[in-house]
């Protein structure tokens, strides 16, 4: 069985490479631009301890929208369903991540926490004396890493150049949807995203999730079990942005993306998957991350409507 899954895990990533050509890399955040576009990597990680990786799945990157998965756990944490909620709701957009097209249509409620009004909507809510520290401190446990630490340089570059996730932030202000000022939610969202993660670390987050919130190793609970199918749900529905439906299809695995390259895949069964690859699809999406996805999924049986 293990030897099935690594040699899937090899073809998989041939086929991520031959895609690669098809991407660009992130540049709206500057810092990005200086991506190595070659990278590819996938680390898939199992309940039972075993872990089968592929090549750059240990080069860290910037989390960025991953960071939207992380962000929720922690407002449900802190600041409970019922508040987190009222501000955002669970509904797909069908639009880019950073669109502000349907906010007015809906009391300026953002459609759900995947896209960047509805993160800076959970950044807000996040009930904590640092929401930061807090953050990071969530990310070490859940992706099984103290060393995780913050990319300064992509954070300085994004709070330069984010003019429209501020332009989100003032408008959610000044319809009363942020409680905090605007500047101080936009920081913490900034830095969030900067977090450097690996294949491997998302891995284990996923892993994680995939066994409704409990560390295999230690038998300790991490996350609530509700908290787990909150997160889940709403990252098959709305994780790929508005390539949420046709991923569904081809992959049919609960995942969430970043801008990074990065993404972190729920398989069935205590099977955690996390891919890099910072060449991006017009969605944003990871092409070579995606690729690897899709064929894994096909191959080793894991698309969870098939
Ligand atoms: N930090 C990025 C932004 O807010 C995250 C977006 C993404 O990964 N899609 O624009």
């Amino acid at each position: 069985m293990g030897q099935e899954i690594q040699k899937a895990l090899d073809e998989a990533w041939l086929k991520g490479r031959s895609v690669l050509i098809e991407g660009k890399v992130a540049d709206y955040i500057p810092e990005l631009a200086k991506a190595d576009s070659s990278n590819l990597g996938c680390c898939i990680m199992k309940t039972d301890g075993t872990m089968y990786k592929i090549g750059d799945y240990n080069i860290p990157f910037t989390m960025q929208s991953i960071a939207k998965t992380f962000a929720l756990i922690l407002a449900l944490q802190t600041a409970g369903y019922d508040k987190v909620f009222s501000k955002v709701g669970m509904e797909p957009t069908g639009d880019r991540f950073d669109s502000i097209l349907q906010l007015e249509l809906k009391d300026w409620r953002p459609f759900n926490p995947m896209i960047n009004a509805g993160a800076i909507v959970t950044t807000d809510c996040i009930d904590a004396e640092q929401p930061f520290d807090a953050f990071l401190n969530l990310v070490r446990k859940l992706c099984g890493d103290q060393s995780i630490f913050l990319n300064e340089a992509v954070y300085q570059s994004e709070k330069r150049t984010g003019t429209r996730n501020r332009s989100i932030a003032y408008l959610l202000k000044s319809d009363h949807v942020l409680d905090k000022e605007p500047e101080e939610v936009l920081d913490v969202y900034f830095r969030m995203c900067s977090v450097m993660a690996t294949a491997k670390q998302l891995a284990h987050f996923a892993m994680i999730l995939s066994n409704k919130g409990i560390d295999p190793k230690t038998e300790e609970r991490l996350l609530d079990a509700d908290i787990v199918r909150i997160v889940i749900a709403l990252m098959m529905l709305c994780g790929m942005y508005d390539e949420s439906g046709e991923y569904a299809v081809k992959v049919g695995l609960p995942s969430k993306s970043g801008v990074g390259g990065g993404i972190v895949a729920v398989g069935p069964d205590g099977t955690g998957i996390g891919t890099f690859g910072p060449m991006l699809n017009k969605k944003g999406n990871s092409v070579g991350g995606e690729k690897m996805l899709q064929y894994l999924s096909d191959r080793l049986k894991l698309h969870i409507f098939a």
